[in-house]
């Protein structure tokens, strides 16, 4: 029997949208084209690729925030259409990129953290004032700090408090969203090594989604690259560093600075932009910016293959 907490099969989103002087074009942006992921109980998985690949779009289908074009989202063995969706938002929380817009100003930290807790009344005034304090404890603030409002902490003390917010309800799953791309660099290591040390002590699995190919190295078991709504590569972390495949994946590994000058680089740096997802080019999405591009890139998308136990990859060079 597998353990998988978070099963995505097959996914597919495509948005309507207006282009062209006053809008009178209609065409669709493609989103998702065929998404498929798993999270195990108790792992991260971190999911990777530039701005706009459909990592956000993935988060909110996970959610049950929107529903798929075609494919299936399944959450501790049952599709997400059939969960309840209160006892769902109890099991799947998250925590987002910008710590200043993402807390209400007006609320008081008590207010902020509590506010789930309140909603699925999960114990007395005084019960939920004594566990926002043991939350606040946990994420490295002080109990007297729920009295504060948001605009009175930093960036990090603010993830900080997202944090303590999404573990309120006792999730099983917590999808990040770029959760310290908005932070200093100083800061940056700390609220990672929170999240890790909270995974532990609540047994979490997460989702963590960044474009920072680095960052997301420091924090998961196992990494998904994307690339214009398809999955390019998967592996447990190390297989990916040690032995990345796909062309993609090698040119952001060549992104992240090794300070070593005897450092042999995988490929040459990434030129062009990414296509937009309203035309993506057919076959491989990757072939205009691809250095290994081969006739059969520009008309036949690569299957999925297995190179190694666990390790996945999408290349007509395999
Ligand atoms: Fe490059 Fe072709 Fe592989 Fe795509 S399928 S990454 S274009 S070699």
């Amino acid at each position: 029997m597998n353990n998988f907490l978070l099963e995505i099969s097959d996914l597919h989103r495509h948005y309507p949208v207006s282009t062209g002087p006053f809008s009178l074009s209609k065409a669709t942006v493609k989103a998702l084209s065929g998404v498929t992921l798993y999270v195990r109980k108790g792992e991260t998985l971190g999911l990777v690729g530039e701005s706009g690949c459909g990592k956000s779009t993935l988060a909110r289908l996970v959610t049950g925030l929107e529903s798929p074009d075609r494919g299936t989202v399944r959450f501790s063995g049952k599709e997400i259409p059939l969960w309840d969706r209160s006892e769902l938002s109890k099991k799947i929380q998250m925590v987002f990129q910008d710590p200043y817009s993402s807390l209400n100003p007006r609320q008081k930290v008590h207010n902020v953290i509590s506010e789930g807790m309140r909603i699925h009344k999960m114990g007395s005034t005084s019960e939920i004032r004594k566990r926002v304090e043991e939350l606040l404890e946990q994420v490295g603030l002080r109990p007297e700090h729920a009295e504060r409002y948001p605009h009175e902490f930093s960036g990090g003390q603010r993830q900080r408090i997202a944090v303590a917010r999404a573990i309120a309800l006792n999730p099983d799953l917590v999808i990040c969203d770029e959760p310290v791309s908005a932070l200093d660099v100083s800061v940056q290591a700390q609220v990672l090594n929170l999240l890790k040390t909270i995974q532990a002590e609540f047994e979490l699995s997460y989702l963590f989604i960044s474009h920072d190919l680095a960052i997301v190295s420091h924090v998961s078991d196992r990494v998904a690259v994307m690339y214009l709504g398809r999955i390019m590569e998967s592996s447990a972390s190390q297989s990916l560093y040690s032995n990345p495949l796909h062309p993609y994946t090698r040119t952001l590994l060549d992104a992240i600075p090794v300070p070593d000058p005897e450092y042999e680089y995988h490929s040459s740096p990434l030129t062009g932009d990414t296509p937009s997802p309203i035309s993506p080019p057919e076959g491989c999405p990757f072939h205009p910016r691809c250095p290994h591009a081969m006739k059969i890139c520009s008309e036949t998308f690569p299957h999925w293959k297995e190179m190694e136990p666990e390790h996945f990859v999408s290349c007509h060079l395999y």
